[in-house]
């Protein structure tokens, strides 16, 4: 997957096994990257926890499937 269909800004593509792992190879890439993504994101997580997750999960269980 792309740092774009996590939610980010660039094309980069992050790749990981699980889904834990692409959360925390994402969180690290914004951290590096995009601190401004860094910053929506937390004000997201803040007012709902499980939004990024519901978001970006089904596309997660998309690309995965193969
Ligand atoms: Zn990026």
């Amino acid at each position: 997957m792309t740092c774009k269909q996590l939610g980010g800004k660039c094309d980069q593509q992050l790749s990981a096994e699980t889904w834990d792992q692409i959360v925390q190879v994402m969180t690290k890439h914004v951290i590096e990257k995009h601190p401004d993504v860094t910053k929506e994101m937390e004000e997201m997580h803040n007012e709902d926890p499980t939004n990024w997750a519901k978001e970006i999960k089904p596309r997660w269980d998309e690309t995965s499937e193969d």
